[in-house]
């Protein structure tokens, strides 16, 4: 295992850069915001740890891709952001999203994504895919089939008997296909990788900086392995995008966990069959809380 440890003076550079423009707006941060962000280049920090390195088929070595500092993102001229015209990210259930998104985006939407159980791809001459998203007309489609603890076991039995689609128009035959279990890895898996795309869907790309949600991956074991957190040079990025205040955020998040039930309040159609009252399973959430436990903390000092 390797250790991608960079210095102090990289880190700084990339989280606050040396622009005097970005410096001062980096100082006009909310002295715990400051507090937190700075954590990047502590070499002792306990909230932000290097990257790791395990094998040669690890997205890092096997992409070599220009890191992208917090200066660069933010003079991207193709990066997009919300606006107070177009600023929610819609999700919709794949039974919908293929007419759905024929139709109009919603007027107000930033981005919508489709999210499905269903492998993508599940012919076994077709390669499959996580999550496809066009970062231009902020659509994309991810599914979580690749996510259950059984797809690559021996009980998965994924492909149903006989593909039967009686019309173009017709993907009812997607009703026998697998289904995994709803776990709360599942849950985890799927977070990080809705969270990952639209992440690039606000401009952010891969992370070479700590560990964090936004580095790249190439399997499953090495998406296990990348954070559910942004490090916070990449926190420093959609802060920019969306504007937040990072210790509600964290909040935010903590009630996202402890609140008991799935929300159904949000975009879902009413009346829709798809709208299960499934208890969320947070098992696996638990270390993340603590984290972000121990950030507020910092933040509130
Ligand atoms: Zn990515
Ligand atoms: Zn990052």
């Amino acid at each position: 295992m390797q250790v991608l440890q960079h210095s102090e003076h990289t880190l700084k550079k990339a989280l606050i850069s040396k622009n005097p423009v970005l410096m001062s707006q980096y100082e006009k941060l909310d002295a715990g915001e400051r507090r937190l962000m700075n954590e990047a280049f502590q070499p002792s920090s306990d909230l932000f740890e290097p990257i790791t390195v395990h094998s040669k088929s690890d997205w890092i070595t096997s992409h070599p891709e220009d890191p992208q500092d917090f200066e660069q993102f933010f003079t991207d001229h193709n990066r997009k952001a919300p606006c107070p015209e177009k600023h929610i990210i819609y999700m919709q259930s794949i039974g919908h999203i293929l007419a759905f998104l024929k139709k109009k985006k919603p007027k107000d939407a930033f981005c919508i994504v489709g999210i499905t159980m269903i492998d993508l791809y599940p012919r076994d001459s077709w390669n499959f895919v996580f999550g496809q998203a066009s970062l231009t007309d902020g659509v994309g489609i991810f599914s979580f089939a690749r996510y259950g603890k059984d797809f690559y076991s021996s009980r998965y039995e994924g492909k149903v008997k006989k593909a039967q689609r009686t019309s173009s128009s017709d993907y009812s035959i997607f009703d026998n296909y697998y289904n995994p279990e709803v776990t709360s890895i599942l849950l985890r898996r799927s977070c990080k990788t809705l969270t990952h795309e639209i992440g690039h869907i606000f401009g952010l790309r891969h992370c070479q900086w700590l560990a964090c949600l936004m580095q790249g991956s190439n399997h499953l074991e090495e998406s296990d392995r990348r954070p559910l957190h942004l490090c916070p040079i990449c926190l420093r990025k959609l802060q920019c995008a969306i504007g937040f205040s990072i210790v509600e955020r964290y909040k935010a998040l903590l009630r996202w966990i402890d609140d008991e039930s799935n929300d159904t309040s949000g975009a879902a159609p009413k009346n829709s069959s798809d709208q299960v009252n499934l208890k969320k399973p947070v098992e696996a959430f638990k270390d993340w809380r603590e984290w972000i436990i121990k950030c507020i903390a910092v933040l509130e000092k």
